[in-house]
């Protein structure tokens, strides 16, 4: 392999050939032209589709489907592909964990523990679950660091926790916990942990067996891979825990008007015709991630976040909530509304973004109605880092005229 060269990185990317400079990598990567081709080359010279039809090329379809779920499940370490599963992104696998793994398992007064930092999708889905059930959601406040507080934890865990709810990094802070230590906690009360991996996935994919992950959920499209299309990893004897909480074509073996026999795991989860040019992008991306140089192509947009974080510190009011050496920065400027210099920022050519980032009550636990968030990727380079800097020294000169 060779190390990562960001000239020749960046030039595969499309979307950056029109000037603009791009910092909202967190929000969704910008894709490779290989991911592009492959998505082409499924419309304009597939046909059929997977799991049902006889004829060579649905054949063909179904065999290039099923060797994709082997690549996710070699990327995070995955016993067998069999413990993939195939969904439309992050939220849609949690929404599977909350309503066909939790769901039947929650009495009144059993808990569900979330993180304080957790994205809307790692929550909401938990209240819902909660006010149908009779069940808690109890929060995992965050230490100093705007980490999970690792010191509550052993008291937050009780006999009555079913279910600990966090991300390996935060989509504000891109802070995480240590998941291996948050793990071997939750087992000391018999807890099962999901863990969203919506952002880390694309810093550090995990060893899903090595932590002892119970469920591990991403989106294709934050890891270069085209949108609608995501997994659920979910160990084994877990999955086959869970009935489907969707119906429909090809989940089962059987059925008539006295019931059905769901298919074996994880396709008995995989109701209707599925996203299949999704599954095709992201095995494009997942293949050419492999021939990247991950650690430096890391090392680089940590360093561009790093050098930016030092120039934004200069200016008269700035906050960072940026945990570690992350390539994501989210900062506000005291006494200037974010919404303000976003809207200046996007006139300048910069694409951010600002505001709650789907994650309200860590917003209220930072106490800010919202923050600036520019998000480093290995396609960003030195102008893009300098034009966010004179771009925002300019915003802020025009507002405060
Ligand atoms: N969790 C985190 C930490 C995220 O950043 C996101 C995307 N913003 C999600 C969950 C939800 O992902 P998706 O919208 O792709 O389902």
């Amino acid at each position: 392999m060779t190390p990562f060269n960001p000239v020749t990185f960046r030039s595969q990317f499309p979307a950056l050939h029109d000037a603009g400079v791009y910092l909202d990598s967190a929000a969704t990567a910008l894709k490779p032209q290989v991911v592009i081709d492959a998505t082409q080359q499924f419309y304009s010279l597939s046909a059929g589709t997977v799991h049902r039809s006889q004829f060579a090329e649905a054949q063909k379809l179904t065999a290039r489907y099923e060797q994709a779920r082997g690549q996710v499940a070699d990327l995070i370490h995955a016993a067998s592909p069999l413990e993939i599963v195939w969904t439309r992104g992050t939220t849609d696998a949690i929404n599977l964990v909350a309503n066909s793994w939790l769901r039947p398992r929650l009495q009144p007064g059993d808990e569900i523990l979330v993180s304080r930092a957790e994205h809307h999708a790692n929550l909401v889905p938990w209240l819902m679950l909660a006010a149908q059930t009779g069940a808690r959601v109890v929060e995992w406040p965050l230490n100093a660091q705007l980490l999970p507080d690792m010191t509550l934890l052993p008291t937050l865990l009780t006999a009555k926790t079913r279910l600990l709810a966090v991300s390996q990094m935060s989509n504000v802070t891109g802070g995480g916990p240590d998941l291996a230590q948050v793990i071997a906690l939750a087992r000391s009360v018999g807890a099962k942990v999901m863990v969203d991996g919506a952002q880390g996935i694309v810093h550090n994919a995990p060893d899903v067996q090595q932590l002892d992950i119970d469920f591990y959920a991403f989106s294709g499209h934050k890891l270069y891979g085209p949108m609608g299309i995501g997994a659920l990893y979910g160990k084994a004897a877990l999955l086959e825990e869970m009935q489907p909480s969707q119906g429909g074509g090809k989940m089962l073996t059987n059925v008539s008007f006295t019931g059905f026999t769901p298919q074996p795991v994880p396709w008995r989860f995989e109701a209707g015709t599925p996203n299949v040019a999704g599954v095709i992008g992201l095995s494009a991306a997942l293949e050419w991630l492999q021939t990247i140089d991950l650690a430096g192509a890391e090392r680089w947009s940590q360093q561009l976040a790093s050098q930016t974080a030092e120039q934004l510190a200069q200016i008269a009011g700035y906050r960072s909530f940026r945990c570690g050496n992350s390539s994501l920065l989210s900062f506000t400027i005291d006494s200037v509304h974010h919404s303000d210099i976003v809207t200046l920022l996007a006139e300048s050519g910069i694409a951010l973004r600002a505001g709650q980032h789907c994650a309200q009550p860590l917003m209220a636990a930072l106490g800010v109605s919202g923050t600036l968030r520019a998000s480093f990727a290995p396609y960003n380079n030195q102008q893009d880092a300098e034009a966010l800097v004179s771009a925002l020294h300019h915003a802020l000169d025009i507002l405060a005229d």
